[in-house]
């Protein structure tokens, strides 16, 4: 009885049959896919990306050595050097990371205490050589001002759930 109903359904080409109708109704939905990179999805608010060193809206910088950064990453791919300036306030003179021992577990964001160092949300930076993943402090300043506009708006985005 198996071997006669299996025959029938190769004569009738069911499975095919099946598979087509499927194949039918996807083409008159709507498109899930995009153009990328013409297109980006959207990113969350809480989206963990390159890191950028934010300044203060008068240009200074938000950093003040604390280390808590340093300290926490579990990836130990944080180096802080500090001293403190003419005025007494404390500030880096060497904040690098080095973006290929990263884990992008965001802790280093969490620990800020001035919202210095942050996960923006650009995911486009590969690289072709390591040395272009050795980040240093003026290359996540730029990154910084370069997505302050966005960073800010996501923090605000996020802070009541902090
Ligand atoms: S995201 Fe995590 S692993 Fe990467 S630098 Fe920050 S604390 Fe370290
Ligand atoms: S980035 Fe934030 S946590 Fe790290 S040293 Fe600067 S102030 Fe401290």
């Amino acid at each position: 009885m198996q071997f006669f109903r299996q025959s029938l359904r190769s004569l009738l080409l069911t499975e095919l049959v099946a598979g087509m109708i499927v194949t039918l109704r996807q083409l008159f939905k709507p498109a899930v896919t995009i153009n990328y990179p013409y297109e980006k999805g959207p990113l969350g608010p809480r989206f963990r990306g390159e890191h950028a060193l934010r300044r203060y809206p008068n240009g200074e910088e938000r950093c003040i050595a604390c280390k808590l950064c340093e300290a926490i990453c579990p990836a130990q791919a944080i180096l802080i050097e500090a001293e403190p300036r003419s005025d007494g306030s404390r500030r880096a003179t060497r904040y690098d990371i080095d973006m290929t021992k990263c884990i992008y577990c965001g802790l280093c964001e969490e620990a800020c205490p001035v919202d210095a160092i942050v996960e923006g949300p650009n995911f486009e930076f590969a690289a072709e050589t390591r040395e272009e993943l050795f980040y240093n402090k003026e290359k996540l300043l730029a990154n910084g001002d370069r997505w302050e506009h966005q960073i800010s708006a996501n923090l605000k985005t996020d802070a009541p759930y902090r």
